[in-house]
């Protein structure tokens, strides 16, 4: 198949490496049938979905950024409620010091789930590591695989009650575990030749634009070079104004639908909920870089 510059790409895509539910090599083979120009798999604090889709072949109507998305503690600017994860992309994968860091995140992730386990124990479910295991396949664990062994035993409907009910952040199983700091996650993705992006910024559940305005300037200043601009589920409104900041800042813009599969079955990779299109010249001014 030709290389098709028209294309639409996907800068944010989970596998089976954190809490996708497709392979790498399944998700090079949905993007090349979707026709997408350009994708990216960013995994939760984790490159092993990069580094498998590098070894399976990358086809020739595909472009690939190497990517990872990590969980990062925001900079004190107020109340941060949400997630503040750094993406990075077009990283050196054997680069050591970004290795060591990812696994000393994986370490905090393995020792947070019999935490989590423990709570819902105690709240009156009657779950194990093991049930949770049985929803992973290769890859590393997440709360989703938890809320998923949740419904394979009956106490939850969907993925989002087991959240709403059991697993979010103010919820009773909830169990913080630790984040890299904001600025090291942005300074370990440049020392392994990285670009580091602020993704889904609307996800980070700020209260003004002001408060995003301080956070992306002092990010700026640590060396963050993007906003994740575009992402299905940013407001029409927030977006211009995220592309605003974004040319205000002199930083890239990107966009991805953050897929995980079956995860999230509304989200069609490239295409989100259908209407969602990012265009190939975001990557080639990424990879201009
Ligand atoms: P973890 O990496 O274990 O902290 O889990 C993060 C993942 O959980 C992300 O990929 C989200 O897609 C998913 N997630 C986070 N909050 C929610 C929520 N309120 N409802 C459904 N999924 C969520
Ligand atoms: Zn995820
Ligand atoms: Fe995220
Ligand atoms: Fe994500």
């Amino acid at each position: 198949m030709e290389f098709n510059g028209n294309a639409g790409i996907d800068l944010h895509i989970h596998s089976t490496a954190s809490d996708g539910t497709l392979s790498p090599s399944e998700i090079l083979s949905v993007a090349r049938s979707s026709h997408l120009g350009a994708i990216a798999i960013t995994d939760h604090d984790t490159i092993n979905g990069s580094k498998e889709a590098l070894k399976i072949g990358i086809p020739s109507s595909l472009k690939f950024l190497t990517g990872v998305e990590i969980s990062a503690t925001p900079p004190p600017v107020e109340n941060v409620p949400g997630s503040c994860h750094i993406l990075g992309y077009n990283i050196d994968l054997e680069n050591k010091r970004l290795n060591e860091s990812l696994k000393v995140l994986q370490g905090a992730r393995k020792s947070r789930n019999p935490q989590i386990i423990k709570r819902l124990n105690s709240l009156g479910l009657k779950i194990t590591i093991n049930d949770v295991l049985k929803e992973v396949g290769e890859g590393q664990v997440g709360r989703p695989h938890i809320a998923k062994a949740m419904i394979t035993k009956g106490y939850v409907h969907t993925i989002n009650e087991a959240f709403d009910k059991y697993l979010a952040q103010g919820k009773p199983a909830y169990q913080d575990k630790y984040r890299m700091d904001c600025s090291e996650a942005i300074h370990v993705i440049t020392a392994a030749g990285g670009i580091p992006v602020l993704a889904h910024p609307f996800l980070l559940g700020l209260q003004s634009r002001e408060i995003f305005r301080e956070l992306v300037a002092r990010m700026t200043e640590m060396g963050l070079k993007g906003i994740e601009v575009y992402y299905p589920e940013h407001p029409p409104d927030e977006t211009i104004y995220y592309s605003k900041l974004a040319k205000q800042y002199g930083l890239f813009m990107t966009g991805g639908t953050d897929f995980h599969g079956s995860l999230k079955p509304d989200i069609k990779m490239g295409f989100g909920k259908g209407d969602f299109f990012v265009p190939f010249s975001l990557y080639e001014q990424l990879v201009s870089f």
